[in-house]
């Protein structure tokens, strides 16, 4: 059993005070991935800040035409929101394709960005984890690495960001708005995770002293042409072993604007620029996709067990492509609302 000790942020001002005077303080919002840390001895915080009481709980038009986000709206207000619904469905697919209703009811969206990986040996204090404790080794790169990164993975690490949703705001080039002690700042979505190289325990370039209030998504939300397709073990309630954001802009059948963006697959949501352009101005083809998957996963490596996610990743390119052109959903992008969802 972990003493900690437990205070209420008043306001943002108070809760970045907090944050600032404790290095083994951490924030609590949700609760749903930080508390299971906890009961694994995983994460030890000396005090929990809950700001769960913050007016980060709307979502709200920008003045460039697209939303904000607050970082405490939870998954299934951000998933249901009619806005989102109808200006960026690939958002709320990717949301509901993740968990299950009662974890995403809990769940908020600042939460969901900083969630851990679900590296096993992370999770298991009785093996080596650089991600856990720097120097201590890497038991998955000998170990059953079955659901480990396949690119810009380190030899310190090769643990995968799990989250869903992040890997559609990294397609719609989302800004994380965050606060710090230094004040405000606005972080670009590729520039928020961190791939591990020798520093492994560090996620994302979130200073230790900051919060983030919001997450701003872009006026061009691709609710024309998107898809989210997430391949796993079980159809619900799992994590991906490779996902694919999709958004596009189409002029009859050529390609005008490509995004791009795979989860299960790195440490951080992943994008190739060049594959992305590789289609801009080309016609919608079978042919055309393959290379752009072939791009995609060029420099991609496998360990013993998890090599299969290479043509696996590549078919689900290929197939999201095809999806988002014609705006096809297949039985594994179908999500339902629950009778434990609100409405
Ligand atoms: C069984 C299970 C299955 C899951 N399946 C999936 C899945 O398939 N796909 C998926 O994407 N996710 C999945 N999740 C993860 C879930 O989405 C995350 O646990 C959730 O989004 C975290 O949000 P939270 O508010 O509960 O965060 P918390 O647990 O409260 O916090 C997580 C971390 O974020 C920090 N934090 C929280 N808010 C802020 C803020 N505003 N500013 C700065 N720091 C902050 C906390 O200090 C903590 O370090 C699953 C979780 C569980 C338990
Ligand atoms: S892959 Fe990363 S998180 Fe998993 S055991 Fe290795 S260092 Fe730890």
């Amino acid at each position: 059993m972990n003493n900690f000790s437990y205070a209420r942020a008043s306001d943002v001002g108070n809760a970045v005070t907090e944050i600032s005077r404790d290095k083994s303080a951490n924030f609590i919002a949700g609760g749903t991935n930080l508390i299971d840390l906890m009961k694994e001895n995983v994460a030890r915080p000396t005090r929990l800040i809950d700001i769960t009481r913050l007016p980060l709980n709307k979502i709200e038009e920008t003045a460039e035409g697209g939303l904000r986000l607050g970082a405490l709206v939870s998954n299934s207000e951000t998933a249901y929101h009619s806005a989102i619904e109808k200006r960026y469905p690939l958002l709320s697919k990717a949301i509901l394709a993740g968990a299950s209703p009662q974890l995403r009811n809990m769940a908020t969206n600042g939460g969901n960005l900083l969630q851990r990986t679900r590296c096993y040996y992370f999770y298991d204090v009785a093996t080596p984890c650089n991600k856990r404790e720097p120097g201590a080794g890497c038991a998955a790169i000998d170990g059953f690495n079955r659901i480990h990164a396949i690119l810009g993975a380190s030899e310190e690490c090769i643990a995968v960001h799990p989250s869903d949703m992040c890997v559609a705001l990294a397609a719609l080039e989302a800004k994380v708005n965050v606060t710090g002690a230094n004040g405000e700042r606005t972080i670009a979505f590729a520039d928020f995770h961190r791939l591990p190289g020798d520093t492994p325990h560090i996620d994302t370039n979130l200073h230790a002293d900051e919060i983030i209030t919001a997450i701003d998504l872009p006026a061009q939300g691709f609710a024309e042409h998107h898809a989210y397709l997430k391949l796993r073990d079980r159809t619900s309630y799992a994590f991906a072993l490779v996902s694919i954001a999709v958004g596009l802009e189409m002029e009859g059948d050529v390609v005008k604007e490509t995004r791009i963006a795979l989860g299960g697959v790195a440490h951080k949501p992943w994008r190739n620029r060049a594959a992305e352009n590789q289609l801009k101005g080309q016609p919608a083809s079978n042919a055309n996709f393959q290379a752009v998957a072939e791009t995609i996963f060029r420099e991609a490596k496998g360990f013993t067990y998890n090599s299969f996610k290479i043509e696996l990743g590549k078919r689900a390119v290929v197939r999201a492509l095809r999806q988002a052109v014609e705006m096809k959903r297949e039985p594994d992008t179908q999500f339902h609302r629950t009778s434990t969802e609100p409405t």
